[in-house]
């Protein structure tokens, strides 16, 4: 493949493909004043160097700072930069959703506005699509800028992941990568709410391969990311991705099950043979305490996956957009704003 536009018949929605560029880079940023002209900054030489148009959207996921305001400086002097405004937090997996949405390039990196991801890598990112590969994800080379505790937690999430999960995910890889036009338009047909980005990516399969990259320290600000969040992700990402958690317990059933028919042929023969005996209270206690437990954790994890059935058919839009900056559409848009 060459990188004449690949991919740039199917692209969507695109009105005139003159405005299409070659690259899009789109950037979720939540209370990111500090960082976003510096990332710009970097972002153009960077891009001007290796490919022939290009445009920079950002998706403002309900900023309460400045971060809008700067983002409407910087597409009055650029008007590459855009920006696609949230009319409140969404998560960063809903902000990429629409960041894919609103890009019209033939290729599309996804990047944090933190510059905790070099933007110097698209180079070699754009060089690897440019030999064909349609997905090319930044593989982290260490978690040295994550706490003890976080990469403590992460290790055992991709443990778990890989043992329950349906889908292999690669090691290291996080949302930091460049996807072709034809991976972009595969994840958009995903109509999904409980969007595991990790996981569609890797779902989505064509020809992919990992750069080895060093996240950097974050310039401005803190991570927006609690360890309560941390936590819904994971459960959404293990719950997409594995049927287990709601099976397994057909096979819990029937291990107690099978261990009650020991047990009561045990009390039979034991009747039989020492005479009625009455004691007993207290293992009767804590036999009706732990599969009571037993019985309430299945239910909850019904419960889990019955939350995530009602997310589903409600078919809400994923996303709703407030503003649209620099967007020559924009117009179109303001009066369609369930915009999905
Ligand atoms: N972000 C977002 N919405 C959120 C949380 C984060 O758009 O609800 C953005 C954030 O502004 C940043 C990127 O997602 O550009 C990564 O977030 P962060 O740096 O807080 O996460 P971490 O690096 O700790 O994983
Ligand atoms: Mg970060």
């Amino acid at each position: 493949m060459t990188h004449e536009a690949p991919g740039a018949a199917s692209l969507p929605e695109q009105g005139s493909l003159a405005l299409a560029p070659e690259l899009s880079v789109i950037a979720p940023v939540l209370n990111e004043a500090g960082n976003v002209a510096a990332l710009v900054a970097r972002l153009v030489p960077v891009l001007s160097r290796c490919v022939r148009s290009f445009e920079i959207v950002f998706i403002d996921d309900g900023s309460t700072d400045t971060t809008l305001e700067v983002l409407r400086t910087l597409n009055h002097s650029d008007p590459r930069v855009r920006c696609v405004s949230f009319s409140r937090n969404f998560g960063k997996e809903i902000a990429i959703a629409a960041g894919l949405d609103h890009a019209r390039g033939a290729a599309v990196v996804i990047i944090d506005a933190d510059l905790q991801h070099q933007p110097e890598a698209i180079e070699t990112f754009v060089n690897y699509w440019r030999q064909g590969y349609k997905n090319v994800y930044g593989q982290r080379i260490d978690r040295a800028s994550d706490t003890p505790m976080r990469r403590w937690l992460t290790q055992n999430f991709y443990g778990m992941f890989s043992a329950f999960g349906e889908t292999p995910l690669p090691e290291g890889a996080g949302d930091f990568r460049l996807l072709d036009r034809q991976a972009v338009d595969a994840l958009r047909s995903m109509g999904e709410r409980a969007r595991f980005s990790k996981g569609l990516y890797a779902w989505i399969g064509y020809k992919s391969i990992g750069v080895p990259i060093q996240i950097d320290d974050r310039v401005h600000g803190f991570s927006k990311f609690s360890y309560r969040k941390l936590t819904r992700f994971a459960l959404d990402g293990l719950m997409s991705f594995s049927t287990l958690p709601l099976m397994v317990w057909t096979y819990v059933g029937i291990a107690t099950a099978v261990l009650a028919l020991f047990a009561a042929f045990y009390f039979i023969l034991e009747t039989m043979t020492r005479g009625v005996d009455v004691p007993g209270f207290a293992s009767l206690i804590v036999s009706v305490m732990f599969f009571s437990g037993v019985q309430l954790i299945s239910l909850g994890v019904l419960g889990e996956y019955i939350g995530r059935i009602f997310a589903e058919v409600k078919r809400r839009p994923l996303y709703l957009v407030a503003e649209n900056i620099g967007d020559a559409r924009a117009k179109e848009q303001a009066t369609d704003k369930l915009d999905v």
